[in-house]
């Protein structure tokens, strides 16, 4: 890799870790409200296999939404556009656990990432493998090359027990008939996936393949075909970032996802992916520093997307 981009987030991390502590962190599941807010690290990984980063960029984090992004990835690359009959693609401009729309639409969720869209994802993954919850690690392991990758049982537990609304949106989708399997065991998966930890360096190693037209740059498999790989990203740049992805295709101009652990990976198609960490989340739920660094990212690089 180039000391140029080396440079460049040794540059942003001194200069974002300075900036006035802003934000908190999530709390509404409990196991999340213990992370240390001061946490922040920056991985870059390229298509042609190197990695850097900065800062705590190998500590495990909760990866929550960005979660998302995996289990749509193995979904549309068995159902292919079938999948858009029960999801669909625009953004939503609520929050991403609103209800309101729901009822309005009939059951079908704006898009894949705000949580009602992610639930249906979860179901259409659950109908199609017999052992989810173990298809979804190995997925994840082989994308972030490597076997250390896990849920972690108390972010799962604490998020199951406080998911009240997360249930109220998978039985009231099930009543227009969008959820086909048990509601609970759905919430078990679903809230399993969003409980993975994962390094900024993984999570920027696990995301090169939509960075590299669908084929793991690594093994050479092709994960999704370039058509689906090309929607999958136009999805990240048009609903990423919940009730901000406006803001952030305005102020970034990269596709990516943010979770709720403060995780944000974006990606430039045929060169790099991004990983920035940092617990404080602004107001829509996405990473104040996180934002902040890829904003700097693409300005100080120069490298668009458009
Ligand atoms: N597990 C979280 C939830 O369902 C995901 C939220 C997020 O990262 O956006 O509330």
């Amino acid at each position: 890799m180039n000391t140029r981009y080396k440079d460049i987030i040794g540059q942003i991390y001194r200069e974002v870790k300075a900036l006035p502590a802003d934000g908190n962190v999530a709390d509404y599941i409990p196991a999340l409200a213990n992370v240390d807010p001061e946490q922040f690290g920056i991985a870059i990984a390229t298509i042609d296999g190197e990695v850097i980063g900065v800062g705590d960029y190998q500590s495990k984090f909760s990866i929550q939404s960005i979660s998302k992004v995996f289990t749509l990835a193995m979904v549309i690359r068995h159902m292919g556009d079938r999948l858009w009959r029960h999801v669909g693609k625009e953004p939503s401009g609520t929050a991403f656990n609103s209800l309101v729309q729901l009822e309005w639409e009939n059951g079908i969720p704006r898009n894949p990432f705000i949580n009602a869209g992610a639930l249906v994802v979860t179901d259409k993954l659950m109908s199609l493998y017999s052992h989810p919850k173990e298809a979804i690690l190995k997925f994840v392991r082989e994308a972030a090359r490597t076997d250390d990758i896990y849920y972690d049982k108390n972010v799962a537990v604490s998020e199951l027990e406080h998911g009240s609304r997360n249930q109220a949106l998978g039985y009231f989708m099930k009543s227009f008939n969008n959820i086909d399997n048990d509601v609970d065991s759905l919430l078990d998966v679903y809230c399993h996936q969003c409980g993975i930890t994962m390094t900024c360096e993984e999570l920027a190693r696990s995301f090169l393949f939509l960075a590299n037209h669908g084929i793991n740059p690594h093994s050479g498999e092709q994960i999704l075909s370039v058509s689906q790989a090309k929607r999958l990203n136009a999805l990240m740049l048009t609903c990423g970032f919940y009730d901000e992805s406006g803001e952030f295709a305005f102020r970034v101009g990269m596709p990516g996802k943010s979770g709720v652990g403060g995780g944000i990976v974006a990606l430039i198609p045929g060169q790099l992916s991004i990983a920035v960490w940092s617990p404080r989340l602004n107001k829509y739920g996405n990473s104040n520093l996180g934002i902040e660094t890829l904003e700097r990212f693409t300005t100080y690089s120069g490298i668009s997307i458009f």
